[in-house]
């Protein structure tokens, strides 16, 4: 990042919504920003890639105008020359009637440095998502982007009054512009009907194919095709305002066989997925990718255990690591508030029984993993302090964690995956009797697997809690907004706290709230909780995991 030292203001493309589609340039550079500066179109998912950077909106709000452009202008000069990293981003691309030229011209007049990253402008981005590609062979050489200039926005003085014109107003040259074999109008939703009507009196054909793409490659994408006669009526049926782009052009009616975008199995769909505030994304990003709408609802946050029960546990199971690793002892020492209160090594009856006798640590969670990884790397502890142990876990999910987190691969991975399945597999395999468990799971665990195991006589089952939880206060605005609107298909659950949580944010009508939502359990015992509060379950994932549980959703859908 040699040329983004602080004192630089970057103007950014954010691309046309899909938050996928800034550039990888564009997302380093939020990533080093100081103060981010953005307005209303570029998504605001693109924030997070800028966490510890201020972030300042200046967009409109729906009843006031919050900024002028000499406003924005003088911001950015300010910020600059205040020596901050500063990403102007901006939807689409910064000089596609983005008015970014207006702002460099501002920072050189001001002495403040700045670059530019294009951003992918969103004709060409609604086009490709509509399934119209911009130019073919057979129907076009080339594409003209116009603005309809809807918003006459203040302009600077009377020389850019006269060459800023947009075809919405009088004096454009609409012989040349209806010879265009392919044109799309920006900020061109309530002139439509001034420009449809001006490109048929100067010549064309009123059937030449027209679309109007709304929000386009975001999960509120809306397209309406028609002809250019006909296209005022069908946008105005269809309710389709601000942001859209209306294409014309013969290229508009490969629609009808390239359209992809909107037909993913999920699309417009609107899901919420509840889940704890650290849980990795990778239900929401399954969702989207099968084209849907997702709004994350954080139900539970984890919190840290009290670490003297994990920190025994941990090191008296290094002891059995072997090879003279003996780093458990070495990091006792130096480091655990228990190091007066000796450990045993390991009792001889599990020495002497051989390999079988190596305890078990059980997982029950991905987030259980973390938290047990995030303890071991205080103690100094890795991997090869668990060589002597085997390792049991509940779920794909819960596996894949101890893959990635670890570095180990699980010794069982019962299919079903529920506790009881678990007790039951390790009991067929003989390896109960006389043998120790330690289970390193939430503090919310159910009591069924150290009974079971108990009961089996196991010689010692710990049950040690490495994280805690705790219901969060409140459910995100967008997300009650999208309830008490019944704007929402599906609620997702990924485990009975979520499902309990999310209920009690909702408040005591909870059930008249969710009455015409489908609902998506990851395993029986959610869908329990589930029925319990008095909600149908629609689908459950087949096994554990957020990929059967997108799958569920799927094969309900199809
Ligand atoms: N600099 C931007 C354009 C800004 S003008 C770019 O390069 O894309 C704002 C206009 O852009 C809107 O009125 C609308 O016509 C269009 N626009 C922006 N995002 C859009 C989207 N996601 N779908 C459809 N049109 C969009």
């Amino acid at each position: 990042m040699h040329d983004f030292p602080p004192g630089t203001v970057a103007l950014v493309g954010a691309g046309p919504g899909d938050p996928g589609l800034i550039t990888v340039r564009g997302r380093q550079l939020l990533e080093a920003a100081d103060v981010v500066v953005y307005d209303a179109l570029s998504s605001p998912r693109l924030l997070r890639h800028a966490q510890n950077a201020e972030h300042i909106y200046v967009g409109k709000l729906a009843a006031r105008h919050s900024m002028t452009q000499e406003q924005i202008n003088a911001l950015l000069v300010e910020q600059g020359q205040a020596g901050r990293r500063v990403v102007r981003l901006k939807g689409g691309d910064p000089f596609v009637f983005g008015r970014g030229g207006e702002e460099c011209e501002a920072l050189r007049a001001a002495g403040v440095p700045y670059l530019v990253v294009p951003g992918i402008t969103a004709a060409v981005a609604a086009a490709a998502y509509a399934g119209i590609p911009i130019t073919h062979r057979d129907f076009n050489s080339g594409f003209t982007l116009l603005t309809g200039h809807e918003k006459e926005e203040a302009y600077r003085d009377d020389e850019a009054k006269a060459r800023d014109k947009g075809v919405g107003s009088s004096d454009v040259d609409w012989a040349a512009i209806a010879k265009l074999p392919c044109v799309a109008f920006y900020m061109g939703v309530k002139a439509l009907p001034r420009i449809t009507a001006r490109l048929i009196e100067h010549g064309m054909s009123p059937d030449t194919p027209a679309a109007t793409i709304q929000w386009g490659t975001t999960p509120k994408q809306r397209t309406v095709t028609a002809t250019v006669a006909t296209i005022v009526g069908a946008v105005k049926t269809a309710g389709i305002g601000a942001p859209a782009i209306t294409i014309v052009g013969r290229v508009v009616a490969l629609r009808e066989t390239l359209n992809w975008f909107e037909i993913r199995p999920l699309f417009a769909q609107t899901v919420v997925v509840t889940r704890t505030r650290d849980q990795a994304s990778e239900l929401s990003d399954r969702l989207e990718a099968l084209g849907a709408n997702v709004l994350e609802a954080p139900t539970i946050e984890t919190v840290e255990a009290p670490t003297p029960a994990i920190d025994a546990a941990l090191h008296s199971l290094s002891r059995y690591a072997g090879g003279g690793r003996g780093r458990g002892a070495g990091a006792l020492a130096d480091s655990s508030p228990i190091a007066e209160d000796p450990l045993p090594n390991p009792p001889p009856e599990y020495r002497e029984r051989g390999p079988d006798a190596a305890p078990w640590v059980v997982f029950t969670s991905a987030n259980g993993v973390k938290a047990t990884k995030a303890r071991m790397r205080t103690l100094k502890l890795d991997a090869r302090d668990l060589a002597g142990v085997k390792i049991a876990v509940i779920g794909d999910a819960t596996a894949d964690a101890v893959r990635a987190e670890l570095g180990i691969e699980p010794d069982l991975v019962p299919t079903s995956f529920v506790a009881e399945a678990l007790a039951d597999e390790l009991i067929a395999r003989g390896v109960v009797q006389g043998n120790r468990f330690v289970l390193l799971r939430a503090d919310i665990a159910r009591p069924v697997l150290v009974d079971r195991l108990r009961a089996a006589g196991a010689a010692s089952v710990e049950d040690i809690a490495v994280y805690e939880t705790k219901p969060a206060t409140a459910l995100p605005p967008e997300v009650i907004e999208a309830v008490d609107a019944g704007r929402v298909d599906w609620v997702t659950f990924t485990s009975s706290s979520t499902a309990k949580n999310f209920t009690a944010l909702l408040g005591p009508d909870y059930a008249a709230k969710l009455a015409n939502v489908k609902t998506a359990s990851i395993g029986p015992v959610t869908s329990d909780t589930l029925r319990s509060l008095g909600l149908p379950v629609t689908v459950q994932a087949e096994t554990a995991g957020v990929a059967a549980l997108a799958a569920s959703l799927l094969s309900y859908s199809k």
